[in-house]
């Protein structure tokens, strides 16, 4: 998890676990649709959980659980492949991301990878899927495939619609693409003062500012977007209007903005520190949130299977 995931996405699920029935899945059967290390997977799961709950996803309020132990996942995705025409997988533009970042590996999981997600919301008759902007392409595709199973099926699944945090795509420290952890461009949940002062020190900023002594415009720059997120009303109107006089240069600024951050993630890191010190507490929640949800899973599947004449 990074800044952007928190401020697309998992600041919007801490601000809605007291408003809706909430479900959040650690997709393992989505991670192994790239390359990677068997050996090196539980530790992430495990990890995902701590990072998760220390941000606020309180499992006394919410469900947490891991994909792969609820093996309804796979099964409803199999029966939403038989309703998902190719041509919209085709469209996808995570796919054709992905397939360009993973050429040596482009396998028919990763083609079907919206339809397992699709799975992972209908399965719960999920309405409302809080995610960031990049998202956004796979929850339509997702409602369209509920609509499809309802046509050919009868009413079974509610139309699922995405929920937009106020930050729906954070960019990168390199300022040219979205912050995302494959890209290296990201100040994680849990990094580091030391690490997130030298992630931030050679951030770029507003590039046509050459020398210390050149205005800078913060609307160009992705660093003053951050402070938006994790700096007083008074800091950013000062940085806002000095930045723009040179009264200021980037290294005081990103100064500031690296405290407000440390400052910002010093209680999800210490919280992080102490669960994940006790893999045995998070074992157990995950297990009883994948009992909770393989109960509405099971019926779930009764209902679909009846309806499709599978029993
Ligand atoms: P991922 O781990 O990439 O699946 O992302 C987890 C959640 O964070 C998803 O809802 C994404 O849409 C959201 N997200 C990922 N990257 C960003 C970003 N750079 N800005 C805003 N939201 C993001």
């Amino acid at each position: 998890m990074h800044i952007g995931n928190y401020l697309g996405a998992l600041k919007n699920w801490v601000r809605m676990i007291d408003q809706y029935d909430c479900i959040f899945c650690i997709v393992d059967y989505h991670a192994i649709t790239i390359e990677y290390n068997p050996a090196d997977m539980q530790r992430r799961i495990l990890n995902a959980a701590a990072v998760n709950i220390a941000a606020g996803l309180d499992p006394e309020r919410c469900i947490i659980f891991v994909q792969s132990y609820v093996p309804e996942h796979t099964e409803l995705a199999w029966i939403l492949n038989t309703v998902t025409p190719m041509g919209h997988l085709e469209r996808m533009t995570q796919f054709k991301d992905k397939s360009k970042q993973h050429r040596e590996n482009i396998n028919a999981g990763l083609f079907t990878y919206p339809v397992l997600q699709a799975a992972d919301i209908l399965l719960y008759h999920g309405e409302a899927v809080p995610v960031g902007e990049d998202q956004v392409q796979h929850i339509e595709l997702a409602r369209e495939i509920a609509r499809k199973f309802n046509m050919r099926y009868g009413e079974t699944f509610p139309d699922p619609v995405e929920v937009l945090s106020d930050a729906p795509r954070i960019m990168g420290l390199d300022g040219k693409t979205k912050m995302s952890k494959s890209l290296g461009n990201y100040i994680s949940l849990v990094e580091t003062p030391e690490s997130i002062w030298k992630k931030l020190s050679t951030a770029v900023t507003d590039e046509n500012r050459k020398r210390r002594t050149d205005p800078g415009n913060p609307d160009i720059c992705n660093l003053f977007t951050l402070h938006k997120y994790f700096s007083r009303k008074e800091q950013i109107d000062r940085i806002n209007t000095v930045c723009r006089t040179a009264e200021i240069g980037c290294i005081e600024c990103k100064k500031i903005l690296s405290d407000n951050i440390v400052e910002a993630l010093a209680p999800i890191r210490m919280r992080y520190e102490q669960l994940i010190s006790d893999p045995d507490y998070l074992a157990d929640i995950l297990h009883a949130g994948a009992k909770k949800c393989r109960d509405i899973a099971v019926n779930t599947m009764t209902d679909v299977k009846k309806k499709m004449g599978l029993r």
